[in-house]
C-alpha cells in the first residue's frame, strides 16, 4: 500500500487524483496503519487515505461513523449525539431526502464535537469525516442527488489507543479503566482477563510500558494503569475470588504444555476455554515459572499467584508438578494422546560472566536465579556478612533486596556501567537504596578468588565509558592498572539467563538461535518440529510477564488453527504510526496521579511482606477519572 490517490493523514494533504496515483505516501514522511492484504482506502482518527481512486469514500465514511459510534461512551454526550446526528443525515441522503446544506451541517457538527468533547477520542474522532466531506464533496453530492447507493459491505475495522499499542498483550486499557471509573470492578476484571489471565500478578509487577505511552505524560503524569489493574484483581479477591467459568465447548484433542510460567498458563487457559484437554508439565513443586521461583515475595506475594493459578486449575487444566520433561519425545506424546505441544520452558540457566574461576564451583559463588529460587522454595539461607551482586538488571536488584531481608550485613551491587545505563527500573533502584543496598558503578568482575574451595574475594577492574555499543548504551572499557580485589563472603552472579531446553526427539531437529533460544515462525509460533510450538522467554530470551502472557494467548490461537486446519489471520499493524498524537488541541486540566503508600523502609527490611500498598475503591475510581480515553478507530476496505 504505497501508492495513494489522496491522503489527509496527519493533516498533510497529498492529492494525486488529477494525475496518476504514483506518489508514495510513505516517502512523503507520513506513516499510516499497515493493513493486511490489498486495501482501497482507510479512514482513521488522523485522516483519510485513498489508494484506489475508485474507492467509495462516502461508504467508507458511514462505516467509520458506525464503528466510532460503538466507542462513543455518551459520558459527555457531545460526540455520541454528534455522531448519531451525522449517521441520521446519511440515512436521509440514501433515501433521497438530503440536500446540499447537509454537507455544511456535517462539517459544522464535526467541528463542534472536536471542540467540545471531553475525551481524546471525541476530540479526534471526526476529523477524517470533515476531510471526506471537504475533499470528496462531489461523491457526497452524487448520493444526495440519489445517483448512488451507499455500500455497507466489505469493511473491516480496528480499535487501538497509545496505551493499547504499547502493551505487549494489547489489553483494552481505556475500557477496563472506564469500568473502574463507574465502580464496575468485576466487569473491569473480566475485560482484563480476556488478555491477561494473571491480573493480580501483572497488576503488581508489570513493567507497565503502557504508562510510558500514556498521553497524560504530555500534560502532567501518566495514569497509574498498573495499580488500577491491581485494584480490579484485589477487589475481586476481597469479594471471594470468583471463578473463570468453564470451557465454551468440548473438543477431542489434547495439548501438552511444558512449563507453568505465564506463557504456559495463558496458553493453557485459552486452550481450555476453547474446549481442549490441557496438561501442564512443570519441573518445580510450585507452578508459576519465574513469577513463583524468581520474583521475591515482597513484590509479589505467593498467595496472589497461587489464587490465580487455582482458578485456571478449576477450569479443568491438569497440572503435573515435580515433572521435568528432560526429553520431549514427540511421537510418544502423540501416542499418549497429545495432538500438539507448547514448549514454554522459560530461561532459567544463569549466564556466565566470563571471569576466571567462575566454573570452579567454589562455595560462596552462586547464580542469581538459583539464589532467588532457593528463597522462594523455602530453602534456609544463612545470612553472611558481605555479599556482592554482579549485574545492573532487575534480577540483581531482586537478589540484593532479598539479601537485605535475609539479614546480610553489607549488600553491594557491582555494575560495570554508570547509573544512567542501568537496565533495572528506577523504582527498584530507589527501593534498594532506601533499604541500604550500596551500588558500586563502573566496576567489572575479573576473577572469583577462592581458597580451599571457599570464596575469598572478587577480583575486579575499574571501567570508564567509551563509545555506544549496538544497544546504544556507552561501552564500558577497562581502566589499565585499576585491578583490585574486594573481600566478600558471597558473590551472586545476576547478569542474565538463557533457556535450558529439553532434548527434543522428533523427525526434524528443533531449530535454535545462536543465543540458545527456540526459533519460531513470527506469526504462528511454530517451531521446526511438526506439532510443536514455542513462546515466552525460551523464544525471546529473558523478557517480561506480559510478553510471555501475550505469547501464550497467541500460541493458543495458533494451536487451535493448527488442530482445526484453519489459517491464522494477520491483523492491522500500527508499527511506526504515531498513535499518541492526533490533530486536535485537547484542553485537559492538570491533575497529579494517585499514589499508594509504601511500607516504611526500616520495617520492610525485616520481612518479605509486600512493600507496595493498593488503591482503596474510591481512590481507584478517582484515578480512573484521569483517563483521557484516547481510543483510535480505523476502518478500511
Ligand atoms: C528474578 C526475576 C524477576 C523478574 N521480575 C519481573 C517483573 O518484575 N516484571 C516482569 O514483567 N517480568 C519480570 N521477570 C521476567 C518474567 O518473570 C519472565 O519474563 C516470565 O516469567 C517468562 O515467562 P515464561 O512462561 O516464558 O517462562 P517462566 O516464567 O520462566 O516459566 C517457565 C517454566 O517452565 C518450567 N520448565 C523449564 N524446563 C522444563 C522442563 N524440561 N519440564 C517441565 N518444566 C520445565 C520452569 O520450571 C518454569 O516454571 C523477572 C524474572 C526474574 C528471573
Amino acid at each position: 500500500m504505497d501508492k495513494v490517490a489522496f491522503s489527509s493523514w496527519n493533516g498533510k494533504i497529498i492529492d494525486n487524483r488529477k494525475g496518476k496515483a504514483s506518489k508514495a505516501l510513505k516517502s512523503a514522511g507520513v506513516n499510516f496503519p499497515e493493513l493486511p492484504g490489498k486495501a482501497d482506502a482507510l479512514m482513521g482518527w488522523n485522516g483519510l487515505v485513498v489508494m484506489n481512486p475508485k474507492a467509495d469514500v462516502v461508504s467508507l465514511t458511514l462505516n467509520y461513523l458506525k464503528e466510532a459510534r460503538k466507542i462513543s461512551c455518551g459520558e459527555c454526550s457531545v460526540c455520541m449525539i454528534g455522531i448519531d446526528k451525522i449517521i441520521d443525515m446519511f440515512e436521509l441522503m440514501t433515501e433521497g431526502l438530503g440536500d446540499q446544506g447537509a454537507l455544511a451541517e456535517i462539517e459544522r457538527i464535526a467541528n463542534e464535537v472536536s471542540a467540545n468533547a471531553k475525551c481524546a477520542f471525541g476530540q479526534s474522532a471526526l476529523f477524517p469525516v470533515s476531510d471526506a466531506v471537504k475533499y470528496y464533496k462531489k461523491d457526497f453530492l452524487d448520493v444526495i442527488k440519489g445517483g448512488r447507493k451507499i455500500d455497507a459491505a466489505g469493511y473491516r475495522s480496528a480499535v487501538t489507543a497509545p496505551c493499547i499499542e504499547a502493551c505487549p498483550a494489547s489489553l483494552d486499557i481505556p475500557g477496563y479503566i472506564e469500568l473502574i471509573k463507574n465502580r464496575r470492578f468485576a466487569e473491569s476484571l473480566n475485560l482484563i482477563r480476556e488478555k491477561c489471565i494473571l491480573p493480580g500478578v501483572v497488576g503488581r509487577v508489570c513493567t507497565h510500558p503502557c504508562e510510558q505511552a500514556c498521553v497524560r505524560n504530555y500534560i502532567d503524569e501518566p495514569l497509574s494503569i498498573r495499580l488500577l489493574k491491581r485494584a480490579a484483581a484485589d477487589f475481586d479477591l476481597q469479594e471471594g475470588g470468583g471463578s473463570l467459568g468453564g470451557p465454551r465447548t468440548a473438543k477431542k484433542e489434547n495439548v501438552a504444555v511444558i512449563g507453568s510460567g505465564p506463557a504456559g498458563l495463558a496458553a493453557a487457559y485459552n486452550l481450555r476455554v476453547m474446549g481442549y484437554g490441557v496438561t501442564i508439565f512443570e519441573t518445580f513443586p510450585q507452578a508459576g515459572g519465574m513469577a513463583a521461583v524468581g520474583i521475591p515475595g515482597y513484590r509479589l506475594p505467593a498467595d496472589i499467584l497461587s489464587h490465580e493459578i487455582d482458578l485456571i486449575k478449576r477450569m479443568g487444566v491438569e497440572l503435573k508438578l515435580n515433572t521435568k520433561m528432560e526429553t520431549l519425545d514427540v511421537d510418544r506424546l502423540k501416542k499418549e494422546g497429545y495432538d500438539a505441544v507448547f514448549l514454554a520452558v522459560g530461561a532459567h540457566k544463569g549466564n556466565p560472566m566470563g571471569a576466571r574461576g567462575e566454573d570452579a564451583g567454589c562455595e560462596g559463588f552462586v547464580d542469581g536465579v538459583e539464589f532467588l529460587r532457593d528463597i522462594n522454595l523455602g530453602k534456609k539461607i544463612e545470612p553472611k556478612k558481605k555479599v556482592l551482586i554482579i549485574g545492573g538488571g532487575n534480577v540483581a536488584l531482586d537478589c540484593a533486596r532479598s539479601c537485605v531481608r535475609l539479614g546480610f550485613k553489607d549488600v553491594e551491587i557491582v555494575y560495570r556501567r554508570s547509573r544512567a545505563e542501568m537496565p533495572a527500573r528506577e523504582e527498584e533502584i530507589e527501593g534498594a537504596e532506601a533499604e541500604g543496598v550500596k551500588i558500586m558503578y563502573l566496576t567489572a568482575p575479573l576473577e572469583i578468588v577462592a581458597s580451599e574451595g571457599r570464596l575469598e574475594c572478587l577480583g575486579c577492574v575499574k571501567m570508564k565509558l567509551g563509545k555506544p555499543d549496538e544497544s546504544g548504551r556507552k561501552r564500558p572499557v577497562p581502566v589499565k592498572g585499576s585491578e583490585h580485589t574486594i573481600e566478600a563472603d558471597m558473590v551472586i552472579c545476576a547478569i542474565g539467563q538463557s533457556p535450558e531446553l529439553p532434548v527434543v526427539k522428533a523427525k526434524k531437529k528443533l531449530s535454535t538461535t545462536p543465543w540458545g533460544t527456540v526459533e519460531v515462525d513470527a506469526v504462528t509460533y511454530k517451531t521446526s518440529v511438526e506439532g510443536v510450538f514455542a513462546g515466552g522467554d525460551c523464544v525471546t530470551g529473558p523478557a517480561t510477564l506480559i510478553e510471555a502472557l501475550n505469547a501464550g494467548n497467541e500460541v493458543a490461537k495458533s494451536i487451535d488453527a493448527y488442530l482445526q486446519n484453519a489459517k491464522p489471520e494477520k491483523g492491522i499493524s500500527f508499527k511506526g504510526v504515531e498513535v499518541g498524537k492526533h490533530r486536535g488541541d485537547a484542553f485537559v486540566g492538570k491533575k497529579a496521579a494517585g499514589k499508594v503508600d509504601l511500607l516504611d523502609s526500616k520495617k520492610r527490611i525485616k520481612s518479605f511482606s509486600e512493600v507496595e500498598g493498593a488503591f482503596a475503591a474510591a481512590d481507584a475510581m478517582k484515578e480512573a477519572q484521569r483517563c483521557l480515553r484516547c481510543y483510535r478507530v480505523v476502518v478500511w476496505q
